[in-house]
């Protein structure tokens, strides 16, 4: 009992200490991404005049203006996240969210099975967190038992649920933990972004954005010159998720080997 209480404490210090950390470390790409998001916005403002002109001209002026509407809620998303990235949202929700579970690190051998697909330099593996127990079985009940990760954080249900991500859910389901740590890996390298367009798909095509069309499908859409960053959040989870499977069953992963490097030269 003590120990588990001194372990908890500090879990809770860790995540409290991530905080600063990130912000110093994380500055860069954070801002990075920002100001790429703030010039894109800028010149599209600008080009704005002659853009509503040609949509006049060419008599196509509300199919042009629903479009732009659109592509402002993107940017304004974007906008919006990359602010809460820059401040270091992640860290203090993560530290709030964590006061109600229990969270553990990645264990040796889980890390031994991840690293080649991920590459050893391409996450911090050390700060990846399993969280189980304590709010997540309300959670769980509610969301069909459904696995999720949330920035560095994967929460996975203990018990079995009917939910598409569950079919055997459990710590020891290592193709789930491949699924959820992709997601852990498009927010180390897109940020906070990931989660909003996970959860516009998952509502969007009521959970049916998982389907790639397999590996035929891989194979057509690598000669149509398909990219990985083309597929949504979901698809490329269940990419890397179907590719580590096929491949512990020693099964020919060749449609796979592309999209697999793609992620790892991090084209998200
Ligand atoms: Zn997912």
């Amino acid at each position: 009992m003590f120990f588990s209480v001194l372990y908890w404490l500090k879990e809770r210090l860790r995540d409290a200490w991530l905080w600063p950390l990130n912000l110093v470390r994380d500055f860069p790409a954070r801002s990075g991404r920002l100001a790429h998001t703030l010039f894109t916005g800028s010149k599209a403002f600008v080009q704005f005049p002659l853009f509503f002109w040609r949509a006049v001209r060419d008599g196509i002026f509300k199919r042009q203006m629903r479009w732009a509407v659109q592509q402002v809620g993107v940017w304004l998303h974007l906008l919006l996240v990359q602010l809460f990235d820059l401040v270091g949202g992640p860290e203090i929700c993560q530290f709030v969210m964590h006061f109600g579970m229990y969270t553990t690190p990645l264990t040796a051998a889980e890390q031994t099975a991840v690293k080649p697909i991920f590459g050893t330099h391409n996450l911090r593996y050390q700060d990846v967190r399993i969280a189980q127990g304590g709010i997540l079985h309300f959670i769980f009940r509610h969301n069909g038992g459904l696995a999720f990760a949330t920035w560095y954080t994967i929460h996975l249900p203990v018990k079995r649920g009917e939910g598409r991500e569950t079919a055997v859910s459990s710590r020891q389901n290592l193709p789930l933990l491949v699924h959820e740590l992709t997601h852990v890996f498009q927010y180390h390298h897109v940020g906070t972004r990931y989660l909003g367009e996970a959860i516009y798909y998952l509502v969007t095509t009521n959970r049916k954005c998982y389907q790639y069309g397999g590996i035929s499908g891989l194979r057509v859409c690598h000669q149509q010159g398909k990219q990985y960053r083309h597929f949504n959040r979901e698809q490329q989870a269940q990419i890397i998720q179907d590719y580590f499977t096929q491949s512990r069953q020693s099964q020919d992963t060749s449609a796979y080997e592309p999209y697999v490097n793609q992620l790892r030269q991090r084209e998200l």
